[in-house]
C-alpha cells in the first residue's frame, strides 16, 4: 500500500509505530500534488514551508514519546472559503484574490490544537455558488475519475483532492449540497452536519441560515474522526450548539429506514436509480426494515432554496465594496464609482446573478411575494421531515439525479445547474445532518447514497454508513 492511499487511522498507526515519519508522509503528499495537481487543479494555495515545519514538530513529539492526537501529522486540505491565519483566502473570487486571512476559523483552531498539517487551500465555485467548481475565478477543478468531467461543487477542490489521493482528508462547506455532491461525484465520503453542530466562525458567509462546514474523507470512520474534532459550541458563533445524541450500539435489525417516494420520480438517471435501489436492498438484506415514506413538499424545496439562498447571499456580499478589504478599483469621479467598478471587476457572473435575484426578492413590494413565501415553504418542508422522522430512524436517497457531467455541459444554463441540487437543498432548508457515501458505479463514475438523519444524530447516520461500508467495498 502506498502512503498516499492511507486513511487517517492507518496513517496515525504508521506514525505511532514509526513506520514512517511525519516529514516523510508530508513530503510524499507534496510530491503527489506536484505530479497530479497539474491535471486535477484541486489546490489554489500550497503551504509548503509551513507543512514541513509542522511535520518536524510532530516528529519531535513522536521522538519525545508524547501521546499523539489522532489527527496529528495527517496531511489535510481546506476549502478556500475557510480562514487559515496567514494564508490567502480567495473564496474562488477575484475580489479576494490577494486577501490574507488575519485569523483562524474556529474549525482550524480546533484542528491546529490537534496538531493537524494543512497542505493547502482548495478550489471552489466563487463564494461557494455552484455545483461543478466551474464558477471559480481561477479555473475549474477536474474529476480524478474522468478528467473531462466536473468534480461537483462547490467543494470540488476538496473532494477531488481526497479522491485523487492528494491529501488524507479535507474540509468543505455545504449550503445546498456543496459537500455531499462533490463527495458523490468523486466517490468519497462527505458529511453535512446539523445546522449549529460546527462553528461557522471564520467561514466566508454565503447564506448564513444554510451554511455548515463538514469533513470530506475516504471512509466513514475518518469522517467521524474529523467531525468529532471540529464540532461543538463556540462562543464566537451564537448559532452553534452542543447537543449531540449518543447512539447505543446500532442494531441494524432494529433500524427503520424510510425511502421518500418523491426522490425517485421522472428526471433521475435510471442507472443511478438502479444503483441506489440496490444499496437500499443491501440494508434490507442485513435486516433493516425499509418503508416507503412521503415528503410531499419536496418539489417546492428547490425553488424556495433559490429564493432564500440569493436573498441571504445578497445581504452577505454587500460587504465587498472595494473599500474595507479585497479588490479596490480607485477610478472614476466619486465613491460610488469605486463601489461599482470594484464589484464589476471583482465578481463573476453567478455571483452577480445571485446578488440581483436576492436584492429583487427582498425589495419592497416583492418581499412578501418571494422571500416571505419561500420561508413559509421552508416550514412546510420542515414539517414533512418531522412527520417522517416520527416513524423512521433515517432516510435513504440519491445525492444527485445526474452522474458527473462534462466540463462545460451545464455552465451556460443556470437553471440546469440548479437542478443538480434537487436532492440536497431540502436538508439545508431544514438544518438536518446528511452523509454522502459511495455506493456503486455507473461505468467508472461513482454514485453517492445520501443518508439523512434527525437533528444532532450524526453518530447514527455515520454508524448506518459504516454498516454499509463494512460489508461492501468502497466505490
Ligand atoms: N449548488 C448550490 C448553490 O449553488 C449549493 C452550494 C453550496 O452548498 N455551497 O447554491
Amino acid at each position: 500500500m502506498q502512503l498516499t492511499d492511507l486513511t487517517i487511522t492507518q496513517a496515525h498507526q504508521g506514525l505511532v509505530k514509526k513506520e514512517f515519519s511525519a516529514l516523510e508522509l508530508c513530503k510524499v503528499y507534496l510530491d503527489k500534488i506536484k505530479e497530479s495537481d497539474r491535471e486535477i487543479s484541486a489546490f489554489l494555495t500550497i503551504n509548503k514551508d509551513l507543512v514541513l515545519s509542522q511535520a518536524k514538530k510532530i516528529d519531535d513529539l513522536i521522538s519525545a514519546g508524547k501521546k499523539l492526537p489522532i489527527l496529528a501529522g495527517i496531511p489535510s486540505a481546506i476549502k478556500d472559503n475557510i480562514l487559515v491565519e496567514g494564508l490567502k483566502c480567495t473564496a474562488g473570487s477575484k475580489i479576494l484574490e490577494n486577501y490574507i486571512a488575519p485569523y483562524n476559523a474556529t474549525v482550524i483552531k480546533k484542528l491546529k490544537e490537534a496538531d493537524c498539517v494543512i497542505l493547502g487551500k482548495t478550489n471552489l465555485d466563487e463564494f461557494a455558488m455552484g455545483s461543478s467548481t466551474e464558477n471559480s475565478a481561477f479555473g475549474p477543478t477536474r474529476n480524478p475519475h474522468d478528467l473531462s468531467r466536473v468534480p461537483g461543487g462547490s467543494s470540488g477542490g476538496s473532494a477531488a483532492a481526497v479522491a485523487g489521493n492528494l491529501c488524507v482528508y479535507a474540509l468543505g462547506s455545504d449550503t445546498g449540497g456543496s459537500i455531499r455532491l462533490p463527495a458523490s461525484f468523486c466517490g468519497v465520503v462527505g458529511l453535512k452536519p446539523t445546522y449549529g453542530a460546527v462553528s461557522r466562525y471564520g467561514l466566508i458567509a454565503f447564506a448564513s441560515s444554510l451554511d455548515q462546514i463538514g469533513p470530506i474523507t475516504k471512509t466513514v470512520e475518518d469522517c467521524k474522526i474529523v467531525f468529532d474534532a471540529i464540532k461543538g459550541k463556540d462562543p464566537l458563533d451564537s448559532t452553534s450548539l452542543e447537543k449531540f445524541v449518543s447512539v447505543k450500539k446500532l442494531k441494524i435489525k432494529e433500524l427503520k429506514i424510510g425511502v421518500p417516494k418523491e426522490y425517485f420520480v421522472k428526471g433521475i438517471d435510471p442507472e443511478i436509480e438502479k444503483v441506489i435501489k440496490e444499496a437500499i436492498k443491501k440494508y434490507e438484506g442485513v435486516g433493516a426494515s425499509i418503508e416507503e415514506v412521503s415528503l410531499p413538499h419536496t418539489e417546492y424545496a428547490l425553488p424556495a432554496y433559490y429564493i432564500i439562498n440569493p436573498s441571504e447571499a445578497s445581504a452577505n456580499l454587500a460587504r465587498y465594496d472595494g473599500i474595507k478589504y479585497g479588490l479596490s478599483i480607485r477610478e472614476g469621479k466619486d465613491l460610488m464609482d469605486v463601489y461599482l467598478k470594484s464589484k464589476e471587476k471583482g465578481f463573476g457572473e453567478e455571483v452577480r446573478r445571485r446578488i440581483m435575484l436576492g436584492t429583487y426578492a427582498l425589495s419592497a413590494g416583492y418581499y412578501e411575494a418571494y422571500y416571505l413565501r419561500a420561508q413559509k415553504v421552508r416550514t412546510l418542508v420542515k414539517n414533512d421531515f418531522e412527520k417522517v422522522f416520527k416513524k423512521v430512524d433515517a432516510l435513504l436517497t440519491p445525492v444527485s439525479p445526474f452522474l458527473p457531467f462534462k466540463i462545460g455541459e451545464r455552465i451556460e444554463d443556470p437553471l440546469s445547474m440548479y437542478l443538480v441540487d434537487v436532492y440536497t437543498v431540502s436538508i439545508n432548508l431544514v438544518g438536518l445532518p446528511a452523509l454522502s457515501l459511495p455506493c456503486g458505479r455507473v461505468g467508472n463514475l461513482p454514485v453517492g447514497l445520501q443518508i439523512i438523519g434527525r437533528p444532532f444524530e450524526e453518530n447514527k447516520i455515520l454508524e448506518i454508513g459504516q454498516a454499509f461500508e463494512k460489508t461492501y467495498a468502497r466505490a
